[in-house]
């Protein structure tokens, strides 16, 4: 084959960025990827009429790495009106950046449950994430985010009662031993964005930016097993190019380049079918016996997931889970929107064990692209996330084409 000017080892979110900048540089890129599909983590399924998702994950359209990108013109995010639901005492709080947040703030700080000053200091750190510049947050101390919540004076009950079912989830983490950098930002872009999802799932997200590639840019089914600086050797090919950027996820990065390997969070999740909910579009956070993160009709923005007259909710709980908890969890979901056991039917489990790299803090977010002889896309360069994998990709291509000059 001809050599290109760049080959990118994995079609993930990370590698797809990169390609994009790099051929909207003018430069000829070749992307290969493993699996049968462009994705790699955001992937989704068809399963008797249900479009399951692999893992609980929203996409969330404030993310500004993804704004850069331009596919939401191609796409068709169905957001969530962003109101959480603390089941147990059938509250519902509504996320700040949405409508009526005051009424159901004034609940909270009457509920016992936290103090007036904790609902306020938590305001005054939530707006400090949403309105400070991302320079700024990335400058000052970093710590784990229990210990920050513990400096701005939130007490350690309202933290559990309000502040951990809603993060847990978001961070896959049960300690809140995760960087409060990453926290911030996540909390910033909660502020700046509502969440969605689409009406075919996540994978179409990758799917759009994979589409404003050239035709034949991408080759998949393509499994790369030796890489030097401007050679890849797939089990049926060699390869050649300028420049080679490694986009896999860490461990296979570790694997091909040596890297440093990372520690995995995992996520289980269930998703059931349920006769059509009435309010599905509310996160549902099951204080009651909190096995469960997160609980959402996703079919509620997007009804093409479900078959017809139906509901498909995702119930998500952080590590592995066995076979033996489903019982359990039917249950948990039956009682969270006040059906029968009977009318809560199981479509599938996705178990994801590299689902997030751990981000302990100091967690640095300018980690450099370049490894030896190669350049270096990833989430894990930046913060497990759609904006880190999309931000890395384009550092990625920014590293190449300065090298290129
Ligand atoms: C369960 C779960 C929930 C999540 N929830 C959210 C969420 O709600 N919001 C959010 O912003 N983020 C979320 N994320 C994180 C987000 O999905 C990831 O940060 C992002 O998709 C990572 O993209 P990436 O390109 O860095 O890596 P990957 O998606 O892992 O892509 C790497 C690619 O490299 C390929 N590859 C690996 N080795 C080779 C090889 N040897 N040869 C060829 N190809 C190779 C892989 O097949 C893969 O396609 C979630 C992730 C998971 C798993």
């Amino acid at each position: 084959m001809e050599p290109v000017d760049v080959i990118v080892v994995g079609a993930g979110l990370a590698g797809l960025r990169a390609a994009q900048v790099l051929e909207g540089a003018g430069r000829s890129v070749l992307v290969l990827e493993r699996a049968p599909v462009v994705g790699g983590r955001l992937a989704s399924r068809t399963l008797d009429g249900f479009i399951v998702d692999e893992g609980f994950q929203l996409v969330n359209p404030a993310y500004p790495e993804l704004i850069a990108t331009g596919v939401g013109a191609d796409t068709d995010l169905r957001r969530f009106p962003g109101v959480v639901r603390y089941v147990d005492a059938g509250r519902v709080l509504t996320l700040p950046g949405s409508s009526g947040p005051w009424r159901d703030a004034l609940a909270i700080a009457r509920s016992g449950d936290g103090a007036w000053l904790d609902l306020a200091r938590v305001g005054v750190l939530t707006l400090v994430a949403a309105l400070s510049p991302v320079s700024w947050i990335r400058r000052r101390r970093d710590e784990p985010a229990r210990r920050a919540l513990e400096r701005w004076g939130v007490s350690e009950a309202f933290v559990e009662a309000f502040l951990q079912p809603f993060l847990r989830g978001a961070l896959l983490d049960d300690d809140l031993e995760t960087s409060w950098r990453f926290t911030q930002l996540l909390l910033r872009s909660f502020v700046r964005g509502r969440p969605g999802t689409y009406p075919t799932g996540v994978a179409a997200l990758p799917a759009a930016l994979a589409g404003r590639l050239a035709t034949g840019t991408v080759r998949l089914g393509e499994s790369v097993n030796a890489i030097d600086a401007t050679t890849v050797a797939t089990t049926s090919q060699i390869y050649r190019a300028k420049r080679v950027i490694v986009a896999t996820d860490a461990t296979s990065a570790h694997e091909l380049v040596g890297v440093p390997p990372v520690r995995w969070r995992a996520q289980t999740t269930w998703w059931y079918a349920t006769p059509r909910l009435a309010d599905g579009a509310v996160l549902r956070l099951d204080r009651q016996r909190g096995f469960l993160t997160s609980t959402l009709d996703v079919s509620a923005v997007a009804p093409e997931r479900a078959r017809p007259g139906r509901s498909l909710v995702a119930a998500a709980t952080n590590g592995i889970a066995g076979s033996g908890d489903e019982p359990g969890v039917r249950e948990d979901v039956a009682r969270i929107y006040d059906l029968g056991v009977s009318d809560v039917e199981l479509v599938t489990t996705t178990v994801v064990a590299q689902a997030l790299a751990h981000t302990p803090a100091p967690l640095s977010l300018s980690r450099p692209s370049t490894w030896g002889d190669v350049v270096l896309a990833g989430d894990y360069l930046q913060t497990p996330s759609i904006q880190g994998a999309l931000v890395s990709g384009r550092r990625a291509a920014e590293a190449v084409l300065t090298a290129f000059v």
